[in-house]
Parts: structure tokens; sequence; C-alpha cells
């Protein structure tokens, strides 16, 4: 038969087919070779230089369906940022489909993936009792298991990571060769023949012989911390529902109420303890596994130190098979914290030798593992608010999957901030956020910030020229960047959260941009952290603020609400706030002498540089409720100001707190008269949830009557929002709500936090811009 008397459908045609992104490393090859095996296609399909490439011969219906398949069914860990689709002059003369390997000397694909949550092909193999993998920890396959926490360089081969001091067994070798299996090519394989162990130690490091497992899931019942190696660091884990045990932990931490994240088996035992929505279930069984803070059950049995004074928690599912066997341990707690195995705002441990001698006297016992991490991962966070998932640290299944920038931005390193700092480097407009690395005020924090920005630097295989920092010039990551170029640009704090937010959605601007935080570089002398601006990628207007509030003490009043509720009653009346019939209750408890201080600071103006920052403000209300005094964790008064302001039903909340707005070049947002507001209301016995309430609605219906005034003058729509204090959900939603009933679109960020950790992104957009 010629081809002339084929129907169309039976033609013989051929296609050269690249796919562009995260397509290496991710069982992308052995896909397609299944794909065009299934259709009965002939060709070729190999790594190139950016992706894959293909070449693919048959009936023209089967490459129709081959083609769309491509896309509907890529493997779970890829993403296809592209597909390039050409038809191909001749036809290959392939009789069958192969897999090419990649050529010598062919640049790879730099690309590499996240860590991934277990899936559940390789769950069912750890719980078969009849497969070779029975109870082993450190099953995986090309759909799951640990990427970039083992990978030392480029190309992602097991050579290059930490399983390269395991060479495979042959049955393991036998599978990752054949392209039909679902392990073909995955680098970390490995099995109880050939693949790391688990050991059990004692506190002093000492090994001890038994069924590690069982060891472990009998020492967390006897209310034991336990340190375990996990993926990408430890964690301290503790029983969850012992109250003693996790006071114990917390002692040891020296973390007297910060929140700990629990671990429980399944969203079966998680609905026991929290009220799950559809959401927050399928964000905690995603790919990326992340801690999601959901709303606490009363009464669960989960134990009341866990999370003080707050009326959510952070949960996270197992994500390692590790995880999943010890949770299926028979004696096993339901419900386990499960915290960075650090000293308080150190780095998370990695090493065993590590670990034994820095958590040395916080744990009872170690589980540990024979395959190194390469590199630090914490935990990510996320929360679901205005019904979409916002990270609110961003490392662990996210890290180092690169946001696409739709605008043309430079290659560049941005620096980050000094709190919950992340870098980022922009690479051919990717722009690849770091994983979370803390607070750079601790000096192995600042060690590991180094570290990570030249291990990136070399997986990325870049070194960008320009780099770009925060304005702060006290800030180690500016100090840094300075040190490192003089082609740095410096970007206003603020500018930076909307530049996040810009560069994320695409926006080209010019937006509104609202940023409430804790302290922004103000560069005038006062402090920035309650602003409304105009901004684009050139540069910023500020067009209002929250009013001044003295900031007695600096720094030190922000770890001790107590200061700024005298702060803001001293805005309000003077010296006369500093009478102690004029104050709250919760003031009084504060001793005479060290008011008094206080007091003649602000009459004296000395140590008070003046701020508008809403996470002061919150700091202030929340004290003058005798909420929170002094402050254990940052942002911990307007944690639980929310938690309060969500107990008022919102039917029982009328809005009584007058807005009041001056004009003084920008717009004043008067804070001052709150003070006397709510002291009235606490003395005439007014419930402190509606206090709280009525002063979120207060704020809210500030900005919005600023935004209103503003849109008038500049005809802008388009809102942005962002800075830590938008990760209350109470504020970020009823402030959102209310601007899009204005008509406003409002924007925030997802993918990179809204606190400090999202400000590398940002400064990467604005220092990156390319000026035409
Ligand atoms: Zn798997
Ligand atoms: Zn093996």
């Amino acid at each position: 038969m010629t081809s002339a008397m084929q129907p169309a459908s039976l033609l013989t045609k051929a296609l050269r087919i690249s796919v562009h992104g995260m397509v290496q490393g991710v069982g992308f090859r052995p896909f397609v070779f299944r794909l065009a095996h299934r259709h009965g296609l002939a060709g070729t399909v190999s790594n190139n230089g950016d992706g894959v490439l293909i070449h693919v011969s048959g009936p023209s219906a089967a490459l129709d369906a081959f083609a769309v398949a491509l896309e509907v069914e890529a493997p779970p860990v890829a993403r296809i940022n592209r597909i390039e689709m050409q038809a191909a002059e001749s036809v290959p003369a392939e009789p069958s489909f192969r897999i090419l390997p990649s050529q010598a000397g062919m640049r790879p694909s730099t690309q590499i993936a996240p860590d991934i949550a277990l899936c559940a092909d390789c769950l069912r193999e750890i719980m078969d009792p009849d497969n070779r993998r029975y109870r082993y920890p450190f099953t995986n396959c090309t759909n799951c298991g640990p990427r970039f926490s083992i990978v030392e360089r480029i190309p992602y081969d097991r050579p290059h990571t930490s399983m390269r001091v395991f060479p495979m067994c042959e049955a393991c070798n036998r599978e990752y060769h054949d392209p039909f299996d679902r392990r073909f090519h995955a680098q970390p394989n490995a099995c109880p023949v050939c693949g790391p162990r688990l050991s059990w130690h004692d506190n002093k490091g000492k090994l001890l012989p038994g069924d590690e497992l069982a060891l472990a899931a009998q020492a967390l019942g006897e209310g034991r911390v336990v340190a375990i190696k996990g993926l990408g660091g430890f964690h301290l884990a503790v029983d969850a529902c012992a109250d003693a045990a996790v006071a114990m932990l917390r002692v040891r931490k020296n973390r007297p109420s910060k929140p700990l994240a629990i671990m429980v088996r399944d969203l079966e035992a998680a609905a026991r303890f929290c009220r799950l929505r559809d959401e927050e279930a399928a964000l905690l069984t995603s790919l990326e596994h992340p801690i999601v803070l959901v709303e606490r059950k009363e009464n669960s049995g989960l134990a009341q130190n866990i999370a003080p004074g707050l009326g959510h928690i952070g949960l996270m599912l197992p994500y390692t098979p590790l995880h999943y066997l010890l949770l299926n341990q028979p004696d096993i707690p339901p419900a386990l914290v499960m915290t960075s195995g650090n000293r308080s705002d150190e780095p998370i441990c990695i090493g065993n030798e590590e670990a034994l001698c820095r958590l040395h006297g916080l744990a009872d016992f170690f589980l540990l593992h024979n395959r190194d991490i390469v590199t630090r991962v914490d935990d990510s966070v996320a929360r679901i608010m205005d019904g979409k998932v916002r990270l609110l640290r961003r490392a662990r299944g996210y890290s180092p999957v690169p946001i696409l920038l739709r605008q043309p931005t430079e290659n560049i390193l941005a620096c980050g901030a000094e709190m919950k700092n992340s870098f980022c480097i922009v690479r051919n407009n990717e722009a690849y956020i770091s994983q979370h690395i803390g607070e750079l005020t601790e000096a192995k924090n600042y060690a590991f910030y180094r570290e990570s920005i030249d291990h990136l630097q070399t997986v990325l295989e870049v070194s960008p020229e320009r780099v770009a920092c925060d304005r702060h010039p006290d800030y180690l990551s500016s100090r840094y960047a300075l040190g490192r170029t003089t082609l740095c640009r410096e970007i206003q704090h603020h500018h930076a959260h909307i530049g996040a937010v810009m560069a994320e959605q695409g926006l080209e601007g010019p937006v509104l941009g609202v940023v409430l935080d804790g302290a922004g570089y103000g560069g005038d002398g006062t402090i920035f952290g309650g602003e409304v601006y105009r901004a684009d990628r050139n540069g910023f207007t500020r067009l209002a603020r929250l009013s001044h509030l003295l900031l007695p003490g600096g720094d030190r009043a922000a770890e001790q609400p107590w200061r700024m509720a005298l702060a803001l009653l001293y805005q309000d009346m003077g010296p006369e706030a500093l009478v102690e019939a004029q104050q709250p209750p919760a003031l009084l408890t504060i001793a005479r002498d060290k008011k008094h201080l206080l007091g003649q600071m602000m009459v004296k103006r000395l140590h008070c540089p003046r701020t508008s920052s809403c996470g002061r403000l919150f700091d202030a209300v929340a004290a003058l409720l005798g909420l929170c005094l002094m402050s254990d964790y940052e942002g911990q008064a307007a944690m639980l100001l929310e938690y309060q302001a969500t107990l008022a039903a919102a039917e029982e909340v009328v809005s009584v707190y007058p807005l009041v707005m001056s004009e003084e070049g920008i717009l004043i947002i008067e804070s001052a008269s709150l003070a006397a507001l709510i002291c009235r209301d606490l003395a005439a016995g007014v419930a402190i949830p509606i206090i709280a309430r009525r002063f979120h609605l207060w704020l809210v219906e500030s900005l919005c009557a600023v935004l209103n005034v503003l849109h008038k003058r500049a005809g802008l729509t388009d809102v942005v929002v962002s800075g830590g204090c938008m990760q209350n959900k109470l504020l970020f939603e009823t402030l959102a709500k209310q601007l899009r009933a204005a008509g406003f679109s409002v924007h925030a960020g997802e993918l990179a936090p809204m606190n400090d950790g999202g400000i590398a992104l940002g400064q990467a957009f604005i220092g990156g811009h390319v000026c035409v």
C-alpha cells in the first residue's frame, strides 16, 4: 500500500519535540519511553542542555495522542515550562523507541528537583510484608525521595550525591537500568541489602542494639526527647499529647512558649486534633508536604503547651518512609512534636557527630542513619489565606524550584534581609529563592548563609556580577553584598516587599503597595512599618503611613510589648500616661521604677526613635489588653491578639473606634486615640476578644479609607499587600475582602513569603531591572 492511499490518521509523520523546565532527574525520559511504546511510536529521547529532546515518528493520530499525553500525564515531580514541537523533515530510521545516553561533554541542565514526599507506590511497598523493601526507611523512586538535600554538584547523578558511598546491589541495579521500572535512573535508589541504615544511640552517642523504630516509639511513648535525623536536618521529637514531655523539651530548648509543630500519621489522625478544610487537607498531602497552619480543636488530647494562647497549630504528615514507619509503630503516641533540631536560633543540625555534640543535653536518644545530608533544608510552613496557599517559610519541597519571571531581569544575586533571611539568584530570568536561612545575627546562621550562596552558585553554575541588598547599612546581608562587589544596588525594604509580589504575579505596575511589618529602614531617621506607597520597578513614593509612636529603647521595645503600650498611652496623653491611675490593669504589674525610667526616656527623647511600625502597634494593643507584656518569640503579641479577635463572634462586634486621618505632606492614620478608647472599653468590662476585633476592624477600615483617597488622586486599582503583619489571617482576609468590595484588585505573595523571607525576590526584581 502506498502512503497516498492511507487515511490521513495513518500517515507516517515525524516530530521534533523539545521540553523545557524541570524535566531531568524526575523520570521524564522513561516516561517518554513508555508513552512512545504505548502508542507504537519509534524514535529517541535524550537529555540536552536545557531539557529533554524527543524525536518521534509514527501514524499521525498516534503522534497527536502522544503529544497530548506528554503534557497531561507527565511525572508528578516534573515541571514543564514550555514544549516546542516542529514537524521533522525526515522520518528517523529508528525501528523502535530508545533512550539515548547523555552525550559526553554535553552541558547538563542545572535544574535540580526539590525533595519530594514519599509516593503512594513506595508507601505500598514499605507496608507490604512480601515486598523486598518492607519496612525499609530509605525507599524512594523517580517520583519521590531526596533530591536537593543530597546533591553536591551537577549534573544530578548518583556519584554527585551523598548516595555515592552505597553501591547498588544487583536487584537495585536492574531496576535502575530498566526503562520500564519506576526506579529507572532513580539516583537515590536503595534497598535493605545495599542502602543506608538506621542506628539507635543513647545521649552519649553509644550504639544500642535492637529494632531502632520500635525502640524510638517506646522512648517517645515514655515521654523522652528523641533526636531524629530526617531529610534536610534533625528534628527533636516528643509525645505531643503529654504536657510534661513538651514542658521538658521547652525547658531544654529554652523556648518557653513559641508554638511547636506536630506530625501525625495521616489525615484521619489530623482530624482528631484539628479542623481541616479541604484545601488544607490537599496541601498536607501534596508532593511538598509542608507544615500547614490549621485550626486547633479544643480538648482533643493535645498537650496544652504546644501553642499557648493560639488557635492554630502547625501540622504536617509524614513525608519520608522513616517518618511513616515510625508513626505506624504500634505504641507510638498519636501525635509527635517535631521541632527543628537546633539550639534556639541556630541552623538545624545535619551531621551525626554534629547532632550528638550540639544536641547534647537536649535529646535523650538519637535515631540516626548513615546517609549524609548535604544541604540543610528546614520544613516549609504554609497557611491558606484568602483562598490561596501562602508560604510563610519556603524550604523543603519548594527549594530550589525557580519562579519564572515574566519581565526581563538581569542575572543577579539578591542578599535578602536580616531576619528570616533567604537570598535569591536570578539566572536566565529564573528566580531561585534559597531555602529559609534564618536570623543572620546568629553566627552559625551567617556561616550557613555564606555557605548556601556558594553552594547555590555552584549548583546553578553562575556567579552574578550584579548584587542587590537592603538599604539598612547594619544588616549582615548588606555588609556581605557591599564586601562582594561595588556593583551593588541598595533596595528600600518595603520597595522590595512590593517588588516580590510584582515579580511573582507578573505585575507591571505602578501599584498601590500596603506594607505592614515590624521594622523597615526608612532612611529619614524613623523606622517604617505601616506604610502605603505608589511603586513600580523603577521606584516608589510614600503616600501614607501610620502615625508615629516612640520606640523607647529601640530594638528592646520589640521584645517588651509593655514598652509599646506605654508609648501608645504617651502618644495620646503625654506625661499624664505615666500616672498609674491612667494605666490599664495589665501595666500595673510592671514595676513602677521601670515605667518611670521609660517615661523619662520618652519625655527627654533619649534613645526613642519614632516608628510607624504596624507590628509595634499590635504589640502596644496586646500589652494594653494584658495578652503579652514580654515577648518570647517574634510576632508573639500580634499572634495572641489575632487569636483573641477570632474568638469574638462577628455579629457582636461593631466598629466603634473612629478613623482619624490627617495630612502632613502624606496621609497619616492617627492611632494615638486608640489608647484611651481601649482603656475605656476595658474599664467598661468589654470582653478582650471584642476589643481585639475592634482594633482589627479599625486598622482595616483606616487602610481602606486611605486607599480610597489615594485611588481618587492616583487612579490606581492594583493593590499589593505585604509585610510580616499580613501573616495574620484575620487581618489579611478582612482587608482583602473590603478592598475588593471597594473595586480594587488585591495581590499578595504565594510562593514568596510575605514576611522578610520574600524580600530577596523583590530585591532581585528591582535590582535586576533591565533599563531600556
Ligand atoms: Zn516513590
Ligand atoms: Zn539494593
